[in-house]
């Protein structure tokens, strides 16, 4: 396509309240708008085509993994939610509104209760299952304070699909083969990812992953394994238990932890000296919903000890009607793998896919049974899995860019080569630039061509600042029978002869 003819705003301005790379340069390359301060963007043509691309790989990987694509109503009901119980958990973060006949409504920000629905009216047998449907469409989740762009905006474009099942085993079949489905498509996008275990689970396999793009940016710190491919959340991630020997020193950590209907209990962890508590494994080993710092005085009715402190504490030191032992410590940096011994580090994550054994928490609370081999109506059971369409283009500049703007990965890149003409007026440069264009075209290679009457070195900046992979620049040198070819990462530059130009770029741009 012509730059002259599309709509590509950039801009030299950062935007006032952008921090995150990905939000300056979707901005200022003119890929995305911002509609006000709300947390809103509109897609311009050149971030509706990444974001077509990477649609367009999700779709090919799960319809070939047996996937069915459906669309649900953006709308739902605000009755299925409640029938969920879900309605107070989500409070304000579901947008409501009531229409011209006074019935309530929500715009979805995940679609658990619209597919069970659909499903408890259209499956009865076991007959008609195992069934994978999913979506690609818009959810909006009325965010408090939206930041960071794409990253957290109220409104996003997401994959969501759902599993049903006859048993458990068949559900966690699925949910194995949705793990490397999730590997083929964020290596087909281009992304260095890990995969990590959401929570700790019990033995046999974890019942929640989530898929984390590997940047420094990123909000979720994550640790990962030097030497194999264990990766977890720091509140899920577990290491080799060290051995604490009788006489070594711990702390004890009170807190209160907070319980529904406003209860709450004053519980003392029990740590060796120099562990971290963490809070969400601790908040995991009470059953409690929060915890915060206690200020009592008296002796904690309950002690959770950390379990690698084992024999090594009396529990008679301790004056407390009941005594538990867990997995409550932080993992650091430098403990072992508990899969081969290797070296546990933190890095920091973006997460863009999440895969869930649910169960059948929804099935039971929406009543979406089937008849089994014996007639018998059972509930179903099932498995969710994410991908944040819209945020992986952020992800995506997360990982690849540099002072000068985006650095598009192949797969997803808007264009994969860009002609530049230096200099409009001058006729041989343009009508070389013309001839490689359409030669290009007539390959099916995505081609977009600066024609713009524009100076080279603004046109050079908007190169830089879009991130397409690949240009060629028509320039000075063309009467020495010379062009210039740039590959964006890196901004490496060879000089081709205008001759063989054609055969060498489609070369580099294909391989
Ligand atoms: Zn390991």
């Amino acid at each position: 396509m012509k730059f002259s003819t599309l709509l590509i705003p950039t801009s030299k301005e950062t935007p006032g309240d952008a921090s995150l790379a990905s939000h300056i340069y979707l901005l200022r390359g003119g890929f995305i708008d911002s509609v006000g301060d709300s947390g809103l963007y509109n897609f311009l043509p050149l971030g509706k085509k990444v974001l077509d691309k990477i649609r367009f790989v999700v779709k090919e990987e799960l319809d070939r993994a047996g996937c069915q694509e459906v669309a649900l109503s953006f709308v739902t009901p605000e009755s299925l939610w409640r029938e969920s119980g879900r309605l107070e958990k989500y409070g304000r973060e579901l947008l409501r509104f009531k229409d011209r006949k006074e019935n309530n409504f929500v715009l979805g920000p995940t679609h658990e209760e619209m597919m069970v629905n659909l499903i408890r009216r259209t499956v009865k047998s076991y007959k008609q299952l195992p069934l994978h449907l999913y979506q690609i469409n818009l959810k909006f989740r009325d965010e408090i304070r939206p930041r960071f762009g794409l990253m957290r905006g109220r409104e996003f474009l997401m994959k969501d699909g759902y599993s049903f099942h006859v048993n458990r085993e068949d559900m966690q079949r699925e949910f194995a083969h949705m793990e490397e489905t999730y590997k083929t498509i964020f290596t087909r996008l281009g992304v260095d990812f890990r995969v990590v275990e959401a929570d700790s689970g019990a033995i046999g396999g974890t019942g929640s992953k989530e898929f984390m793009v590997l940047a420094d940016s990123g909000e979720d710190t994550i640790v990962i394994c030097e030497s194999c491919e264990y990766g977890a959340n720091i509140e899920a991630a577990v290491a080799e238990p060290k051995v604490y020997d009788e006489g070594v020193t711990y702390i004890s950590v009170k807190m209160k932890a907070h319980y529904d209907e406003g209860k709450s209990k004053v519980i003392a962890f029990v740590l060796p000296e120099g562990a971290e508590l963490q809070e969400v494994k601790a908040c995991k080993a009470v059953g409690a919903n929060d915890l915060s710092v206690s200020d009592e005085s008296a002796q904690a009715p309950i002690v959770v000890i950390e379990q690698s402190l084992g024999a090594a504490v009396d529990p008679h030191d301790f004056d407390a009607k009941e005594i538990f032992y867990e997995d409550i410590s932080s993992v650091k940096e430098g403990d072992r793998c508990v899969h081969c011994g290797g070296v546990l580090r933190y890095t920091k994550g973006i997460e863009v896919g999440h895969i869930f054994q649910l169960g059948t928490r929804y099935s039971e609370a929406l009543g979406c049974h089937f008849l089994d081999e014996n007639g018998k109506s059972v509930p179903m059971v099932m498995g969710t899995y994410g991908i944040g369409v819209s945020r992986l283009l952020a992800a995506i500049i997360e990982q690849n860019h540099d002072e000068r703007g985006c650095i598009w990965t192949r797969e997803c890149a808007p264009f994969i080569v860009q002609i530049i003409v230096a200099n409009m007026k001058d006729e041989a440069q343009k009508a070389w630039g013309e001839k490689l264009y359409y030669e290009m075209r007539e390959k099916g290679i995505e081609v977009l061509f600066d024609d713009r009457t524009k100076r080279f070195g603004s046109k050079m900046r908007d190169y830089e600042l879009i991130g397409i992979p690949y240009a060629v620049v028509m320039g000075k040198n063309l009467p020495e029978g010379k062009v210039e070819f740039i590959t964006r990462e890196g901004m490496v530059k060879e000089e081709v002869g205008i001759e063989d130009l054609s055969l060498f770029v489609e070369k580099r741009v294909l391989s």
